[in-house]
């Protein structure tokens, strides 16, 4: 049980943290807070720097029982933060616009707990990963040779997600966040004098074909198997100057599906209609794959764990909103062990994730951190 002491302390690491955000990579400092933290509560062992900057804490009771994982993000957002809150981001630029430092929190706050009235089976890993946000961080995470120490039965993570009542919980069975990337095609040609332009290979109207055409690939929606959506994020063609043809261009897309394996196959579909239309107008062509995030996958089991635990806490739930076409990157948690995603409502009135005026909803620490620990409590005793 957190008290009201408990209550205070976390709101304020929680806006010390959103003080001091760090981008995907480089939580060197939050990484550190966090092991400070982390250290107070006599976990039985820590394991650092994985995957990056990423923390395990391992709460183990030497009896035993599953391994019950619960995920955190390291990570802030490229994004400048604007409202007039004492605790605003000191970077400029850099902002914790995703709730990634709630959710820091509410790790901690569980740790509180749990330190306080020891586990009696099993054990309890808070798991601290950096770079959500670029798709690259539980992959780095669960390929590092410790992961292996851990190896989780249950992986349970809570997002924030506006949109939703405050203490509404959204979750499913199933997909809970899309499989996405991002591709970066290069199309070159020849430059030439604006005014003899067919002295050399222009890329405008490939450009132009291959965003027409993508299109087509468009199909249903996220709660159909076969959800399939391009969206062009980005385009560039030659230089900003009238005396010149282009010679080159990039085309950013990002492909999202609701499941891994269709996207893979759109990822082949677009490269090969990059393809045709590079050799119809005789152009060179290269891809780059960016922020590559798996299906996200909630195992019946993991969300009737989840379930029975709001239940419990008579936390309302059900599954609006989802699943949702963002992508997560807890999705490869999912892979390694039986995992649930829950999406948890700040209020209906909060900004949107990612926007600049985004702040987390400190109210929300003792419900996600209770949801947590009451998994907890029914899986590894007790009440
Ligand atoms: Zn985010
Ligand atoms: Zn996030």
């Amino acid at each position: 049980m957190l008290t009201d002491l408990d209550l205070l302390e976390l709101s304020e690491f929680r806006r010390e943290l959103h003080q001091y955000p760090e981008l995907s990579g480089y939580e060197l400092e939050t990484s550190k807070k966090i092991l400070t933290a982390l250290k107070e509560m006599g976990p039985s062992q820590i394991i650092d720097k994985m995957g990056g900057y990423g923390l395990a804490a391992i709460f183990d009771s030497q009896k035993k029982g599953p391994t019950i994982l619960f995920r955190a993000e390291l990570d802030a957002l490229p994004i400048q933060e604007k409202n007039n809150l004492p605790w605003a981001s000191k970077l400029p630029g850099v902002s914790h616009t995703c709730g990634h430092d709630g959710h820091m929190t509410m790790l901690l706050a569980l740790g509180r707990v749990i330190s306080r009235n020891p586990i009696k089976c099993g054990k309890v890993v808070l798991m601290f990963q950096p770079s959500e946000e670029n798709g690259q961080g539980a992959r780095a995470v669960v390929s590092d040779a410790r992961y292996k120490q851990i190896k989780p039965d249950l992986a349970f993570a809570i997002h924030i997600e506006p949109g939703r009542p405050f203490g509404y919980v959204s979750t499913r069975p199933g997909l809970i966040n899309c499989a996405s990337l991002g591709l970066k095609i290069t199309l070159n040609g020849k430059t030439a004098h604006a005014a003899d332009p067919s002295d050399g290979i222009s890329p405008s109207l490939a450009v132009a074909e291959f965003i027409q055409k993508i299109a087509k690939f468009n199909h249903g929606d996220e709660l159909n198997n076969n959800f399939k959506l391009t969206t062009i994020t980005h385009v560039q063609i030659g230089e900003q100057s009238f005396g010149i043809s282009p010679g080159d261009a990039s085309i950013f897309v990002t492909l999202r599906t609701s499941n891994d394996d269709s996207l893979s196959q759109l990822d082949k579909d677009v490269r090969e209609l990059v393809s045709n239309i590079s050799t119809k107008f005789e152009l060179t062509f290269d891809f780059e794959i960016f922020d590559h995030f798996a299906a996200s996958i909630n195992d019946k089991e993991a969300h009737d764990i989840a379930v029975d635990a709001m239940k419990a806490l008579n936390i309302n739930y059900g599954s609006i909103g989802v699943p949702m076409r963002a992508s997560e990157d807890f999705g490869i948690f999912g892979m390694q062990s039986r995992a649930a995603m829950l999406c948890l409502g700040p209020g209906e009135d909060y900004a949107a994730l990612h926007n600049p005026d985004y702040d987390f909803n400190d109210d929300l620490i003792p419900i996600g951190t209770g949801i947590f620990e009451r998994i907890t409590r029914d899986l590894l005793g007790t009440y």
